[in-house]
């Protein structure tokens, strides 16, 4: 398809900025054509407007239709075929085998919320049947369900153009719920974002659904994402990248005079910790698993395990040892734009000079000037890590520092000191499980997925995903962003009491047509009430 630069508002294609930015090719920095229109004020006004206009025909459709909707998009994504692959490919440099591979989880995840709504029961319908005749007082009828919020902000990632972009979970899980989505596409993928937005209006027009429930806005530059966060209508916002931009778009939707949610996942060192008992069987093993967790994605991962933490135990050598030369064997690789790249160089390089850091392993350099990474692993102590805190902070990129503890209260000390992350994971045998139950009990109030044995990348979504966690990992640990729970982060409970059957929504009307699961006086079923 050919690309204009111009904003999909509504129905419209449109643009009245004079000025424009331009994507470049991630591997050779290389301009792309075409120039993108910068979104002007009037811009956010209609695309937020339109969305509002569009709510109540929105939420007021049926489930099934929005499920259509959703496949349809699905459809026309796949239909895009190696043209998007291709476009994707050179704005952010990932390989076409990878960007293949996160189309189909970005398709299959909209088919996943399809069958969520058609099976209906997400929208946790919950029945107390009145009893007038109660004694002392008689007892109300109340009946609650979700609801959705209204138009939704969204700021597509860079990392996950396709799965997390202009049409990744966050627009799916709001348009899944009846809410109006305005997307701020990444400006390091504008091309991409124009071509997965013609695919939704396509869709909205074939299902008759209003063309004003999606609008698409280009922008380089702050201005336009707080201003899209401070609009009146909006009332929630989607964001994956950095800390200091879901921070300060955090802050803009708290000074609102109403504050909205924004629900902000910002990334995390996700700590692996190395038990006695698996590095004794397997330390070879788990460093090959490793440093393809490190390295995959070249390290642009929120779930990147940037910290390991190993006892110091028979197996320990033989783990940093194997590391080192798989890290050594690794080759550089383009990262997505120039800016993630000097700020990886930068950290990279401030971790190799750390006194008490050493580099156990790292690949060649890249050519000067190439937007590549290096991939290194770095060994450190404890005390080290304490009194230099820039070693716990997240290094966008394919690197990793193990940490060697003299003993497990070591481990705990570490834990315990622990900011809140995505994930954190143990390699043990159950036998190493029982016997430091204190550091699992300790983690599980420091992250949002604890996983055993495996790595914290290559996420599944799925109904029991959770990607979330406590701050900062993410703006709030109630929520998941991957998986079919994200979609309430779009909806809020209400309460129906003492209505008339006629009156209520279908889902809590006596009669269950849809024949979802409710909650009717404390019990789960799908009988009328
Ligand atoms: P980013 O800088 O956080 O940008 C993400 C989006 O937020 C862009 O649309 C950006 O637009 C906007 N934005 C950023 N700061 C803002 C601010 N102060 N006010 C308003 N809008 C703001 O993320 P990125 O470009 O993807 O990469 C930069 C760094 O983010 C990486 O090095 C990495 O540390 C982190 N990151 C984390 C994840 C994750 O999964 N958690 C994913 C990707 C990146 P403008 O640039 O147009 O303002």
């Amino acid at each position: 398809m050919e690309l204009r630069g111009k904003h999909l508002i509504g129905g419209r294609i449109a643009a009245e900025a004079s000025t424009t930015f331009q994507a470049a090719v991630a591997a050779t920095g290389e301009p792309l054509d075409p120039p993108y229109y910068e979104a002007t004020a009037a811009e956010v006004d209609s695309a937020l407007r339109g969305a509002e206009s569009s709510f109540d025909a929105l939420r007021g459709s049926a489930p099934e239709v929005r499920a259509d909707l959703l496949d349809r998009i699905a459809d026309q994504i796949v239909a895009l075929g190696d043209a998007l692959l291709e476009r994707a490919h050179l704005e952010t440099g990932l390989p076409l085998a990878r960007l293949t591979a996160e189309r189909g989880r970005a398709v299959n995840q909209m088919r996943l919320f399809a069958e969520l709504l058609r099976e209906g029961s997400w929208v946790e319908a919950r029945i107390d049947r009145g009893q007038p005749e109660r004694q002392p007082l008689p007892k109300p009828d109340v009946r609650r369900m979700l609801i959705p919020l209204g138009p939704i902000v969204v700021f597509g990632a860079s990392n996950f153009p396709l799965a997390i972009g202009v049409v990744g979970t966050d627009t799916v899980c709001a348009l899944a719920a009846g809410c109006p989505v305005v997307v701020k596409g990444h400006p390091a993928h504008p091309g991409t974002g124009e071509m997965l937005g013609t695919a939704v209006h396509s869709a909205l027009e074939a299902t008759g659904l209003p063309l004003e429930s999606f609008s698409l806005l280009h922008g380089a530059g702050h201005e336009l994402g707080l201003a899209l966060v401070r609009h009146p209508v909006t009332r929630a916002v989607a964001f994956t990248g950095s800390l200091r931009g879901g921070r300060a778009l955090y802050d803009a939707a708290a000074a609102r005079p109403d504050p909205i949610p924004v629900y902000a996942e910002m990334g995390s060192t996700n700590p692996v910790f190395l038990l006695p008992g698996a590095l004794e069987q397997r330390a070879e093993q788990i460093a090959e698993g490793y440093i393809g967790s490190v390295t995959m994605g070249v390290g642009q991962f929120c779930t990147n395990p940037g910290i390991v933490l190993g006892l110091e135990a028979p197996g320990l050598g033989r783990f940093l040892d194997a590391a080192g030369r798989l890290a050594n064997a690794t080759t550089p690789a383009t990262m997505l734009h120039a800016g993630i790249q000097r700020t990886f160089d930068a950290g990279l390089e401030r971790v190799a000079r750390t006194k008490g850091v050493r580099t156990i392993g790292r690949s060649a350099e890249p050519a000067a000037g190439a937007c590549q990474a290096a991939s290194a692993v770095f060994a450190t102590d404890p005390q080290t890590i304490e009194a230099e805190p820039h070693l716990k902070e997240e290094l966008f990129g394919p690197a990793s520092i193990v940490v060697q503890c003299r003993d497990v209260a070591e481990m705990v000390r570490y834990a315990e000191s622990l900011e809140g992350q995505l994930t954190a994971t143990l390699h043990g045998t159950e036998e190493d499980l029982r016997t430091y139950e204190r550091l699992v009990r300790v983690l599980d109030r420091k992250v949002g997925r604890l996983v055993f044995n495996g790595f914290p990348t290559g996420i599944e979504v799925c109904a029991a995903m959770h990607h979330g966690g406590p701050y900062p990992a993410t703006t709030d640990p109630h929520f998941t962003s991957i998986g079919t729970a994200a979609i309430h982060r779009f909806v809020r409970p209400v309460c129906y009491q003492g209505f008339p059957d006629a009156a209520l929504p279908p889902e809590l009307r006596n009669r269950n047509a849809r024949r979802i699961w409710r909650l009717v006086d404390n019990q789960f079923t799908k009988e009328d009430a």
